[in-house]
């Protein structure tokens, strides 16, 4: 099965107490396509300015991602400053929208019917836009954060009502719903309209709740992590992309996707930017994953 991916393509700049990048490529959509083209073909949909280096769309090219779906158009790229003291808080020091203020998507014809549709951190419009163009989608999959939960919440929330699975971190899941109680809040989200949910909970892992299920994916034990940055859209890609790769979403299979995005965003936050994901291969991927198992005592049929 292949994989839509809409969202951000940025230039961060960023500052961790390992070091500080300045424009480098980042933006949910790339981390999330980078991940997930580990697993199944991903077609990334989303909009850079003209002074986006071209070395950075050779390198979705280089890596087999359809990006027929990015346009490229006059003016400034997104730009996303921030900076880490806590490795497990971002904080925004300035969001420039740039081009994604007036983006339209539109769907090339070969993504129409695409079957999973992941709607990575955005402006909620445009994610409204590219669910009413994807015509195919049998799972659609959500992430956002405090961003659009404060500033475009009702957008926001006309969203969640048609989406399979909401990728949120624990604290924006309780700004999203006012309950401090993880699974209170779990339970209003599904009253909203998503039916899973994938609380991500930084270094203590990411919990997955549904119904009848409850799933929790520990972190891989990594011993430093230089930039946190897209952590969570490689752990939603890595996820997806193994559900699109396992036939579609089951219990079984999301399961597997958790631990699958617990091993790509562990890749991700050993460095800064994509230099990580642009780097591993699935041989490396399968072998944390395995050890992953085998810590946790389980093995893949008793997922
Ligand atoms: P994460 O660390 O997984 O939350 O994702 C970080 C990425 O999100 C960075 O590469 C940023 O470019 C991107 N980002 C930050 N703020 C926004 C926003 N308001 N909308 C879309 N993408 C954003």
């Amino acid at each position: 099965m292949s994989l839509v991916i809409v969202g951000s393509v940025a230039l961060d700049s960023v500052k961790t107490p390992f070091g500080e990048v300045d424009e480098a490529l980042g933006g949910s959509a790339m981390y999330a396509s980078m991940a997930a083209k580990n697993f199944c073909r991903t077609r990334i949909v989303g909009v850079v300015g003209e002074d986006f280096p071209q070395q950075h769309l050779d390198l979705l090219a280089s890596h087999g991602i359809d990006a027929q779906g990015l346009a490229r158009v006059p003016g400034r790229t997104f730009r996303w400053t921030g900076a880490y003291s806590d490795l497990n808080v971002a904080e925004t020091l300035d969001t420039q929208l740039n081009v994604f203020a007036s983006f339209k998507p539109e769907l090339p014809d070969s993504y129409r019917k695409v079957p999973i549709v992941f709607l990575g951190n955005i402006d909620p419009s445009l994610q409204m836009r590219v669910l009413g163009q994807a015509t195919g989608a049998q799972t659609i999959a959500l992430d956002t954060m405090n961003f659009w939960i404060s500033g475009a919440r009702e957008k926001l929330l006309e969203v969640i009502r048609k989406v399979h699975i909401l990728f949120i971190n624990e604290d924006e899941l309780r700004q999203l719903t006012g309950e401090r109680n993880l699974f209170a809040a779990a339970a209003r989200v599904r009253e909203m309209g998503a039916r899973w949910i994938v609380v991500k909970q930084g270094e203590y892992g990411a919990m997955a709740v549904g119904p009848d299920f409850l799933f929790f994916a520990p972190p891989y034990p990594l011993g430093k992590v230089v930039d946190p940055t897209g952590a969570g859209d490689s752990f939603a890609g890595g996820c997806l992309g193994a559900i699109a790769e396992a036939g579609g979403l089951s219990p079984s299979g999301l399961r597997r996707g958790m631990l699958y995005g617990t091993v790509m965003a562990s890749f991700n936050i050993e460095n800064f930017s994509l230099d990580r994901l642009a780097t591993v291969d699935r041989t490396a991927i399968d072998a944390r994953y395995a050890e992953l198992l085998s810590i946790l005592r389980l093995d893949s049929g008793s997922l």
